[in-house]
């Protein structure tokens, strides 16, 4: 599957990449992580951190370039479904789990991007999330009762305070504390070194082609080698078009640019990433150079248009966007990109163990929040393997899956 087309930005930020060799040997390992991307990379070097595990990484590809090379990087506890909606659907206890468990996660991910041995760009950010429209402004004033009701960090802004603030106004806005935003590139890149320092072998253009049973775990089948493991993460991603169908996932394709640096970005206050409740949602952020990341405009169709007019086209709408909320910028595209983006129907991301094979984990970030969800994803699983339970599980197992 082609995951993404287009000119994506981030990979030209970093040239030190690891050049990983390709399995041409048979090998053994306690933990095989099949996917060297966020998630593949934030279950490797957690489990390299916090285990004596013996970890291996395989990617069919370098690892990286899949979805999280074409991620815009905000990291937010907010999930795309509002606290007090998801209370309606899952009930108050699990909603404000999950909203505290992604709470936490954002401080895991703080706590790794403080550890690395380089900077992978990371900024702790507060959002604004506006009311696209009058009637969802009614929304936010619920959702700021639900958010303060269980402390988490939220203010709310009445028209004339965003326009004290901004060159626009929105009929109301949330400002939510405990973000941030991250070179998601960078960010895979540096944990995959690190883990490797620590021990963890990784191989590139690897791709797991066959798996079977054994008495003691798994035989997984390269082209060239073989992996004996113990427990097999797939950390795949939204490219599985079959598992995403038997887990009822939506997959989509989303619009992303990078502009150019600006001379100055002081009409925006204090870089605070920008999001709305309209659905798909626009939402903007800046980087440490001075350029605008924006994104949006999804599709219903799986993958990425293939004509380049058709995504510069999309970038130029979103520039427009971008101007609509600051007049006094003229951004210009330096990259636009379009890939694939898969969605679960709950909201919440498929995390844990297969219900009927045992030892093989799945850590699937489906969702807007798809770094922080592969966070916690490679907590989860990390007390699975070497506990056998985490609390969180039940709320995110691939079960809920009619059709597994
Ligand atoms: C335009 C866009 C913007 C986004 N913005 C944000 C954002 O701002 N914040 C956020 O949190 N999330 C965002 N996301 C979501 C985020 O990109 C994903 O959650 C994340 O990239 C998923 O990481 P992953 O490791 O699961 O998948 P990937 O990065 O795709 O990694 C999966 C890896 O598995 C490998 N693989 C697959 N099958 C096999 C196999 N059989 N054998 C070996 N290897 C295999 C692939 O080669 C790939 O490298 C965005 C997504 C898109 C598309």
């Amino acid at each position: 599957m082609n995951l993404h087309n287009g000119q994506l930005f981030w990979p030209t930020t970093y040239k030190n990449e690891e050049n990983y060799p390709v399995l041409e040997e048979n090998i053994t390992c306690d933990v095989l992580i099949v996917g060297g991307g966020m998630s593949g990379a934030l279950c490797a070097y957690t489990l390299s951190k916090e285990t004596d595990l013996d970890v291996v990484v395989i990617d069919r590809r370098k690892p990286g370039f899949g979805s999280s090379s074409a991620n815009t990087g905000l990291l937010q506890f907010s999930s795309d479904k509002m606290l007090h909606e998801l209370i309606e659907q899952k009930g108050e206890q699990d909603a404000v789990y999950f909203y505290q468990l992604c709470q936490q996660a954002v401080e895991s991910l703080t706590t790794i991007a403080q550890e690395l041995s380089e900077d992978p760009e990371y900024r702790k950010q507060k959002s604004l999330y506006y009311a696209s429209t009058r009637e969802d402004a009614a929304r936010l004033a619920r959702e700021y009762e639900a958010l303060q009701r269980y402390d988490f960090p939220v203010e709310y802004l009445e028209p004339q305070e965003i326009a004290s603030r901004f060159a626009f106004t929105k009929e109301a806005a949330l400002v939510t504390g405990g973000d941030a935003d991250v070179n998601p590139y960078k960010f895979v890149q540096i944990m995959l070194k690190d883990a490797a320092k620590a021990g963890v072998r990784i191989f590139e253009e690897t791709p797991l082609m066959r798996k079977t049973k054994t008495v003691h775990g798994f035989t997984c089948e390269s082209e060239k080698g073989t992996v004996q493991a113990r427990h097999i993460i797939f950390a795949t991603g939204y490219e599985n078009d079959f598992l995403a169908q038997q887990l009822g996932a939506d997959i989509n394709r989303s619009y992303a640019i990078a502009t150019e640096p600006l001379p100055s970005l002081k009409t925006w206050y204090k870089e605070w990433m920008i999001w709305e409740t309209k659905r798909p949602y626009l939402y903007m952020r800046t980087t440490k150079d001075g350029r605008i990341i924006a994104g949006g405009l999804d599709e219903d169709k799986p993958e990425a248009p293939l004509n380049d007019g058709i995504i510069r086209e999309r970038g130029e709408r979103i520039v427009e966007k971008i101007i609509e909320h600051f007049p006094d910028l003229s951004p210009e595209i330096s990259h636009s990109w379009c890939a694939t983006f898969g969605e679960s129907h709950d909201g919440l991301p498929y995390i844990g163990e297969h219900p009927n094979r045992l030892g093989e984990y799945y850590c699937l970030g489906f969702g807007g929040n798809g770094t922080v969800y592969s966070m916690l994803g490679a907590e989860i699983i990390k007390d699975l393997i070497t506990k056998g339970f985490h609390p969180a599980s039940r709320l995110f197992t691939i079960a809920r899956a009619v059709s597994l």
